[in-house]
C-alpha cells in the first residue's frame, strides 16, 4: 500500500461504522448441495433470500469423490434455470478418471453453467494423504488446464492465505496458485480466515510474487463455533483467542450467538473494505442472514428485476 492508501484506510476506519460504503462492493454466495426434501427447502429459501442482492455468482460445492455428484448437478442447474444470478459447479479431482470427470464438466455446460470452481479436493477421510486417481488429473492446476481444453468455462480456483498443509512452505503455496492461474483459471477465492491482517498479508505476497489475478477472500461467518473450530484444524485455518472468548458461554443462547457472530464477521468485513477490497465470497452454509445483514452493512439493497427473476 502507498502512503496515501494507508491514510484512506485509516480514515475508512475511523469513519462511523460502515458510512464509508460507497455502493461499489460485490458478493458471491457459496452453498451446498442439500441431502433431504427439508435441507432443499431450507436452502432454497437463502437463495432466494440472497438472490435479489445481484450476487456475481452463486456457486455449489462438490462432495469428497464426487458422493454429491448428482445432487450438486441438480442444485446448481435449478440455479441457473430459476435465478438470474450466474450458477458455479465446484469439481474436484478426487476418486474419478479424467473422462469421469470430463463427462460432469460437459453436463454443467450442457446445463448452461459457465463457471467452474476447480479444486483437487480431498481424500473421504481427511486425515489420509490425496492420491491421484491413475487415470485422473492430478492437481487443480491439472484440472484446470483439462476443463479449458473441454470447453471455454470461466474458472476459479482456491487460494490458502495461511497455507494449504499440505504445501512445504508459503512460496511453495503461491507457486501451486500460479499455476493454476497459468493453467487458466481467473480468480482465486480463499479458505476462510479471522484476522484481516492475514489476507491483506497473502495479498501482498501474491502480488510480489507477479500474481495480478483477482483474490477474493472467503468470508465464514461462523455462529456454530464449535463446529468451525474442529474443521478450522483440518484444513489449517488459525482460530484466533479472542474469537474462542466472545463465544464462550453461549452454547444455550443462540440468539445471542448470532448476533456475536454477526458483529465478528461485520467487523472483518469493514477493515477488508476499507483495506480495498470490493469483491466478498460468502460461505453461506445454505443459510441468509448472516450473509444478508452483512452483505446490507456492505451497502448491498436488493435489486427488482433480481427479486423478480429469484421468485
Ligand atoms: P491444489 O491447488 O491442487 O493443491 C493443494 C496442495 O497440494 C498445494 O498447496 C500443494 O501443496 C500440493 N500440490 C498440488 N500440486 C502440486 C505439485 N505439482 N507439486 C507439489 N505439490 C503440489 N473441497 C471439496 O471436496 N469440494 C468442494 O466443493 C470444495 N470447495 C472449496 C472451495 C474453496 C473456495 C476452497 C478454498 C476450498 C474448497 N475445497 C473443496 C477444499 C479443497 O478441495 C481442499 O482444500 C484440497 O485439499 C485442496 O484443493 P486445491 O484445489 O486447493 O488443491
Amino acid at each position: 500500500l502507498s502512503l496515501g492508501q494507508l491514510e484512506e484506510a485509516r480514515r475508512a476506519l475511523d469513519a462511523p461504522l460502515f458510512a464509508d460504503v460507497a455502493g461499489d462492493a460485490h458478493v458471491s454466495f457459496e452453498f451446498f448441495p442439500p441431502k433431504t426434501d427439508r435441507m432443499e427447502a431450507a436452502m432454497w429459501d437463502a437463495v432466494q433470500t440472497l438472490a435479489p442482492l445481484g450476487p456475481r455468482f452463486a456457486s455449489v460445492t462438490y462432495g469428497a469423490g464426487g458422493t454429491t455428484r448428482d445432487r450438486t448437478h441438480g442444485t446448481v442447474a435449478r440455479i441457473a434455470r430459476e435465478t438470474s444470478v450466474p450458477a458455479a459447479a465446484h469439481l474436484t479431482c478426487v476418486d474419478a478418471s479424467r473422462d469421469e470427470v470430463d463427462a460432469v464438466a460437459r453436463e454443467y455446460w450442457a446445463a448452461g453453467v459457465r463457471h467452474v470452481v476447480a479444486l483437487r479436493g480431498d481424500p473421504p477421510t481427511m486425515s489420509e494423504r490425496f492420491v491421484p486417481h491413475p487415470k485422473g488429473y492430478a492437481n487443480a492446476a491439472d484440472l484446470v488446464a483439462g476443463l479449458k481444453r473441454l470447453h471455454p468455462f470461466e474458472i476459479s480456483v482456491a487460494a490458502y492465505p495461511e497455507r494449504h498443509p499440505d504445501s512445504a512452505n508459503d512460496d511453495a503455496d503461491l507457486d501451486n496458485l500460479k499455476r493454476k492461474l497459468d493453467a487458466g483459471a481467473s480468480r482465486a477465492l480463499t479458505q476462510f480466515f479471522f484476522e484481516p491482517e492475514t489476507f491483506f498479508r497473502f495479498r501482498d505476497r501474491a502480488a510480489a510474487a507477479g500474481i495480478g489475478a483477482e483474490i477474493v477472500p472467503g468470508i465464514l461467518p461462523v455462529s456454530n463455533f464449535a463446529q468451525t473450530r474442529k474443521f478450522a484444524g483440518l484444513c489449517g485455518a488459525a482460530i484466533p483467542d479472542w474469537m474462542g472468548r466472545l463465544f464462550e458461554g453461549l452454547d444455550d443462547h443462540p440468539a445471542a450467538r448470532q448476533l456475536v457472530a454477526a458483529t465478528i464477521a461485520a467487523e472483518m468485513c469493514r477493515k477488508l473494505y476499507a483495506g480495498g477490497v470490493r469483491h466478498f465470497h460468502f460461505y453461506t452454509l445454505n443459510r441468509a442472514e448472516l450473509s444478508y445483514a452483512i452483505c446490507h452493512l456492505l451497502g448491498l439493497r436488493p435489486q427488482a428485476g433480481e427479486a423478480r427473476a429469484a421468485a
